[in-house]
């Protein structure tokens, strides 16, 4: 892993294996962002141009930024995510020059992934902000997607907000964020194959993932991660007081179930 300034940059070994659910995402993934990249001469033949990304937008934890690694692993590309409100915050007056070096960065290390997270910062009104200078970012901003004095092939950008309706409309046009994808919270399905993936490498006993999804509607895969973080806790605490491994059970997660509720509600 590496930080510069406030991106990070890694190479991540996940897989579309390890995302429960979301198939209408990972098969949208596949078409204009795998596949493109894996059979380049395909796509020119067909006189398909190349290029674009996806806006993912929904309620946090549902695993927008999970499956933008995701695709990273799926083509060994490097993974860079940055949080545009704490660039914005960080780089005051400068944010320029640091979304340059960003983009700069990415298409040095090509393939990769680039993952920019609350892009509905560039446009929203801030106090601390001239609406000029706001302007001045956002132009910058799409000066850079559109790859306007740089090459960007090789770079790969999904984008996603918790406030699409305040995303300017500028980043939805053709070549830029043109296909905008609500992750909802998982339903049954997706929450019984998000909970397998979870407890994949642990030590488990009887567990049936299939009730636990039955018992968490309304829970977004963050939610599930903690009612498994809960679990584990609980059983590493239990293994070194018994000195002997005590694998995770049904009662555990139905136990952490009561202690933390979804989140994602108010969706
Ligand atoms: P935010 O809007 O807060 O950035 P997000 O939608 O990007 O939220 P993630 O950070 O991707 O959510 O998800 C949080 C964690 O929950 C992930 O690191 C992962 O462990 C787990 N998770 C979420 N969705 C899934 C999923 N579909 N499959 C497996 N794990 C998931």
């Amino acid at each position: 892993l590496s930080t510069t300034g406030n991106y990070f940059m890694e190479k991540p070994t996940t897989k579309f294996s390890d995302v429960g659910g979301m198939q209408k995402l990972k098969n949208e993934i596949a078409l204009k962002i795998i596949q493109p990249l894996k059979n380049p001469e395909l796509y020119k033949a067909f006189g398909k141009k190349i290029g674009g990304g996806i806006l993912m937008y929904g309620p946090p934890g549902c695993g927008k930024t999970f499956i933008a690694k995701a695709t990273a692993g799926e083509i060994d590309a490097r993974f860079i995510t940055i949080g545009l409100h704490d660039i914005l915050d960080m780089w005051m007056g400068n944010s320029e020059k640091n979304l340059h070096e960003v983009f700069k960065v990415a298409r040095k290390n090509t393939p990769c992934v680039l993952f920019i997270d609350e892009v509905d910062a560039l446009g929203a009104s801030r106090s601390d902000m001239r609406q000029s200078s706001m302007r001045q970012i956002i132009n910058q901003f799409l000066a850079e997607l559109d790859g306007v004095k740089d090459n960007n092939d090789g770079v790969l950008v999904l984008a996603a907000t918790n406030a699409p309706w305040s995303v300017d409309s500028a980043f939805r046009r053709p070549g830029r964020f043109d296909r905008v994808i609500f992750v909802s919270p998982p339903d049954e399905t997706s929450r019984k194959e998000i909970l397998e993936s979870l407890l994949k490498e642990k030590p488990v006993e009887k567990i049936d993932a299939g009730d636990i999804a039955k018992l968490t509607n309304g829970y977004s895969g963050a939610d599930l991660k903690a009612l498994i973080d809960i679990a584990t806790e609980s059983k590493l605490e239990e293994s070194f007081a018994k000195g002997s491994l005590q694998p995770i059970t049904q009662k555990d997660i139905v136990k952490a179930v009561k202690q933390h509720k979804a989140t994602t509600s108010e969706w």
